[in-house]
């Protein structure tokens, strides 16, 4: 029996603050409480954002009665929050507390920018105090080993969550040494660490596997921030004997968006701040329940800049059947690829980053990689720089490429002459490098 996700009661709070309404929640409270909100969104955005008054039609947005009439609204795009941002602005700039600047990797070369409200934070350090209750009890440790310098940065509210749950956090940042990171995790007897899931893995990897574990006492970790392979999961349980739990967001949702219960199954999602949906990435369709797309959300609550139908790039399902936890909730699939991050090979099949993820993070002491496709003779050639730790085998370079070819697809297109491999080079660990966005670098096209 595993115990229900703790965001229920909390959403089930919410909306009973809202609607009134005591006992048990169903989808139809859920329902009918989002259509409340999301007409509330509309509004303010319709007044008082100048870039959605430009996009949406007032009348229309007064006639929506359902999800089927909103579903007819157009998207929101990181390139909106490239070029307008200001303008998606609903309150003066003065009465907004952080502004959160983003990559500029984007085809402009702007950066992304957010904007949140006291509240709109509020509303984050409520969800973090509910969410790691599923994996935190009062009193533990827990290290948190992502940014947190500034006032109201991940690590910050996070912070606030925890101290909110009588956690006791300890506030590291990202992980520069692993060995002093260890170090700090044996002498304070951490129960629990929060991090980025190739970092994580870079703990768990730095001293031979065998020595040292005794020392360590973790009860769970929380991986969050990139896509998490299931490789590095099982190394993560294997090593440390602690539970492993996904966490969904990013900035855009307001960092946080969703989070697994014990079931370990699935996303549980903030429903009362946000309405997903997943659309097919192409036409922009709305997928039938089940089908895997591309994630779009709904701001319900935020309100500094809310954001409509946002497109994340990220490629997930709902998954229909209720989840062992006995939840009302909505599970999500764990997201495994970006639309942008799918690379069609010249010998058909598709590649990528997680397809790489899963089959390296399954030899010993990989800790990390960097790929790139190119051309050579019109075929594909696949550069691959792995990190690994200084235990590692020898042998990494011939592992990893019997590893490569146990995927199907890159092992096809080898076989019929359309993918090189070149010499696999390999980096030992010393200093980890600020962790970026893990892609596939595609080339070919500058050949
Ligand atoms: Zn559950």
């Amino acid at each position: 029996m595993y115990r229900k996700t703790p965001l229920e009661p909390w959403i089930m709070g919410k909306i009973a603050g809202r609607l009134g309404g005591k006992g048990s929640l169903t989808r139809y409270l859920i329902e009918t409480y989002q259509m409340q909100k999301l007409k509330e969104t509309l509004a303010l955005a319709i007044d008082k954002s100048p870039f959605y008054r430009r996009r949406l039609n007032r009348r229309h947005v007064e006639k929506i009665r359902s999800f089927k009439d909103f579903q007819g609204l157009p998207f929101t795009t990181p390139g909106d929050l490239r070029q307008n941002p200001l303008q998606l602005l609903c309150i003066s700039q003065d009465r907004i507390n952080r502004v959160v600047t983003l990559d500029s990797s984007g085809t402009t070369g702007l950066p992304k920018r957010l904007f949140f409200t006291a509240g709109d934070q509020e509303l984050t350090r409520d969800f973090f105090q509910h969410g790691m209750s599923t994996l935190v009890r009062p009193g533990d440790k827990v290290l948190i080993l992502l940014p947190g310098e500034l006032p109201g940065s991940v690590g910050d509210l996070l912070a606030d969550g925890l101290r909110r749950l009588q956690a006791l956090p300890i506030h590291h940042g990202l992980v520069r040494d692993p060995g002093a990171v260890l170090e700090i995790m044996t002498k304070e007897r951490i129960d629990s660490l929060v991090g980025i899931p190739t970092q994580v893995l870079s703990l768990a990897c730095s001293e031979s596997p065998v020595q040292g574990a005794d020392k360590i006492f973790l009860k769970s970790v929380l991986l969050s921030t990139d896509h998490v392979p299931v490789t590095i999961v099982s190394y993560l349980k294997k090593t440390w004997g602690c539970r492993v739990f996904n966490h969904y967001g990013m900035t855009e949702m307001g960092l946080g968006g969703g989070v697994e219960c014990e079931a370990l199954a699935g996303y549980h999602l903030r429903e009362a701040d946000l309405l997903f949906e997943i659309i097919h990435p192409e036409t922009g369709e709305v997928l039938p329940e089940g089908e895997e797309g591309e994630v779009v959300f709904t701001t319900l609550t935020r309100q500094g800049m809310p954001l409509i139908r946002y497109r994340t790039g990220d490629i997930a399902g709902f998954i229909p059947e209720p989840c062992p936890c006995g939840t009302v909730l909505k599970r999500m699939s764990p997201v495994r690829d970006r639309v942008q991050g799918r690379i069609a090979l010249t010998g058909g099949g598709i590649l990528s980053m997680s397809r790489l993820d899963e089959a390296l993070f399954a030899v010993k002491g990989v800790i990390n990689f960097q790929a790139a496709l190119s051309t050579e003779n019109n075929t594909d050639r696949l550069d691959l720089i792995v990190q690994a730790a200084g235990w590692a085998a020898e042998n990494v370079p011939f592992l990893v490429e019997r590893a490569l070819f146990s995927d199907p697809v890159i092992s096809c297109n080898f076989r019929r002459g359309k993918l090189i491999l070149a010499p696999i080079r390999v980096e030992p660990l010393r200093e980890l490098r600020r962790p970026q966005k893990r892609v596939i670098r595609d080339l070919r096209s500058e050949d």
